[in-house]
């Protein structure tokens, strides 16, 4: 049989079955792991993106994912917490100088007796 063990596995050499599985000596090689270029049986080999590698492999490749995951996560939360600061203090700002455009006459209370005055006959 020289059909690869597993379909989509690429026939790597003719003498695969001729290797055993880095972990389990007794068994023999279904396929060979790209990442570390070491035979592995049909039970350790894990396709993943199309592309067969180890558990091993696998592993590390996840961490790699998660910690590349972690640090766009903090650096997202970092951006948004930013946001935040700059939207609240621009609404500050603009609550400030609205407060500034209005005339100091609202503020003595003047301004209400001149439009009582205004409105008198
Ligand atoms: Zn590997
Ligand atoms: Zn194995």
């Amino acid at each position: 049989m020289n059909a690869p063990l597993i379909p989509g596995a690429a026939p790597v050499a003719a003498g695969l079955h001729t290797r055993r599985c880095a972990r389990h000596p007794g068994r023999e090689a279904a396929a060979r792991c790209p990442a570390c270029t070491e035979f592995f049986c049909r039970e350790c080999i894990v396709e993943h993106g199309g592309r067969l590698l180890c558990s091993a492999c696998l592993a590390r490749r996840a961490v790699a994912a998660e910690q590349r995951r972690s640090r766009f996560r903090g650096l997202r939360r970092g951006v948004r917490t930013g946001a935040g600061v700059i939207a609240l203090w621009l609404v500050f700002y603009w609550v400030g100088a609205l407060l500034l455009k209005v005339p100091r006459d609202v503020h003595d209370g003047a301004i209400w007796k001149k439009l009582g005055e205004g409105a008198r006959p």
